[in-house]
């Protein structure tokens, strides 16, 4: 089935049945468990919202496989127009939650295309690029949805720290067979895990200790021996009033822990290959598009912060303090650079050796090391801004009970009713103040891995040649007469 609706994805999802544990009891109907049903929902709206007549030229294009229209995150741009595209439909997705759903399908499908379509970087002897080909192809003409880690469990990060070989904690490869390899251990931290179709494994990245840890795969999330183990749900209020944000965006994060994990050959796209998983971004470029994916959910993201932060100001009128204009002019300049950097990335684009458009790497790079920091504050201006607006803040129960009186009369604002009022200063609460805003922070730190280590990877990569033939030019220059 090529592009699908919501009710296809909820079906999907429903007839899985993979193994989620949350607050020491299993699941048995994720679709209808409170932590999930409605993250659930929202994603099921993605998928109608692709299917609608409006919207389909921009969300699909005609698979080259099957002619059938597919989603476009799954498209091998070709020009610096398929990328514009591209941009556009992860855009049009992350309107639909202010950029608050950071793991929408198109994040990961991004990956598979990457991957997919440089399946010859994986070729060797057991025909492993073939099989990422077909996961890829598979992936698009069914529009499968996909949970991934890439990350080891946080024991213990020194440089010195080698693992027990005999009691694994990070998941490893404990046995190969004919049929294909055995995985125990665990792996973090999974977005989403148990309520997509599949759960791509990445591999960690670094230097690695033993052979064992090198693999690449992707698996259904109800394999046999999967466990996904829950944090506690943030959506702990079902009325959109009083929790706009965690009621229908809370992803869930997992702990994903392989319990001897069968996983056949045909699954595996890299093994035991050192170099292959050492070039593993460079040939295949997947960060690059993984960075211009969640790059342009960024620009949707902040300017839905920009937004809030001005109806803030009109909503108490205090948009004539100059603090408050600078601390609002923060967020647009922040803005505008962040749009900036995408459109050089696409203005900049090269194709490949294989005929892929590929994005530049640096603006993209920019913006994923700014991010981190950018949005910390831009909370702290919303959290300024709103000061004790954010904690006044009763609840649509206390609207509907004989208080109604007193909260119409002292939570009025400057130009609108008190309800009005107080479901805006709701809505920034969640954004800056409640678990699920918090998670959201901790989110952007981290979710394309540690930033103090993107941070050199960016400085390690970027060519500074240009910048010091200048600095030099002017250093031996003579003296302008
Ligand atoms: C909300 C959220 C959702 C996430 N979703 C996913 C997901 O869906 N899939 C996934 O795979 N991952 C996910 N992650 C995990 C994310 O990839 C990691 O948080 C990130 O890679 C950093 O790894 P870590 O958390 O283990 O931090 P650590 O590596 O343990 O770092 C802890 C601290 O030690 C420092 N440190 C550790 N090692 C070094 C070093 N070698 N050099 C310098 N400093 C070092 C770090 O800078 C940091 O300050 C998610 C994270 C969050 C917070």
């Amino acid at each position: 089935m090529p592009a699908i609706n919501g009710q296809e994805f909820l079906r999907r999802i429903r007839h899985l049945q993979p193994e989620i544990w949350i607050e020491g009891k299993r699941i048995t109907d994720v679709c209808n468990h409170e932590a999930f049903k409605d993250i659930l929902k929202s994603k099921a709206a993605l998928f109608d919202f692709q299917m609608k007549k409006d919207h389909m030229d921009l969300m699909t294009y005609n698979s080259p496989v099957s002619g059938e229209r597919v989603g476009t995150s799954f498209m091998l741009p070709k020009t610096k127009e398929d990328l514009e595209k591209r941009r556009l439909s992860t855009q049009a997705w992350a309107k639909l939650s202010g950029g608050m759903m950071g793991r929408s399908p198109d994040y990961m499908n991004s990956c598979l295309m990457a991957l997919g379509t440089a399946s010859d970087h994986f070729q060797d002897s057991l025909s492993r690029g073939n099989n990422i080909l077909q996961m890829y192809e598979r992936a698009r003409e069914n529009d499968l949805t996909f949970a991934h880690t890439f990350v080891n469990p946080q024991v213990n990060r020194s440089m010195l720290y080698f693992e027990d070989e005999e009691h694994p904690i990070s998941a490893k490869v404990v046995k190969e067979t004919s049929d294909g390899i055995i995985i125990k251990g665990a792996r973090l931290l999974a977005t989403q895990g148990g309520i997509t179709d599949e759960l791509l494994v990445l591999p960690i990245g670094g230097k690695y200790i033993s052979e064992s840890f090198i693999y690449t795969f992707s698996i259904p999330s109800n394999t046999p021996n999967l466990r996904f183990i829950c944090r506690e749900s943030f959506r702990y209020r079902t009325s959109q009033f009083d929790h706009p944000l965690g009621a229908r965006f809370e992803e869930m994060d997992t702990i994903v822990v392989f319990g001897d994990v069968f996983v056949p050959w045909d699954r595996v796209f890299l093994y035991n290959d050192y170099s292959i998983s050492m070039q593993l971004a460079s040939e295949t470029r997947y960060f690059t598009f993984l960075l211009h994916q969640a790059t342009a959910r960024q620009v949707v993201k902040t300017e839905f912060l920009l937004g809030l932060a001005q109806m803030i100001v009109e909503t108490i009128d205090i948009g004539s303090y100059s603090h408050v204009q600078g601390k609002v002019s923060e967020i647009i300049s922040a803005l505008e650079t962040l749009k900036a950097l995408l459109l050089s990335s696409e203005i900049n684009a090269k194709p490949d050796k294989r005929g892929r458009m590929v994005p530049d790497v640096n603006p993209l790079s920019a913006a994923i090391t700014s991010f981190p920091r950018l949005y910390p504050r831009f909370i702290e201006i919303l959290e300024t801004l709103g000061a004790s607006g954010l904690i006044s803040i009763p609840t649509e129960k206390d609207f509907d009970s004989p208080v109604r009186g007193d909260l119409n009369q002292y939570l009025q604002g400057a130009s609108c009713e008190a309800r009005d009022r107080t479901k805006l200063f709701r809505l920034a609460w969640d954004v800056c103040l409640s678990a699920f805003g918090g998670r959201q922070k901790q989110y952007e730190r981290f979710f394309f891995g540690d930033p103090v280590r993107l941070e050199s990877g960016l400085y390690n990569s970027y060519s500074k040649e240009s910048a010091m033939s200048l600095a030099k030019f002017i250093l031996d220059s003579e003296e302008i007469e």
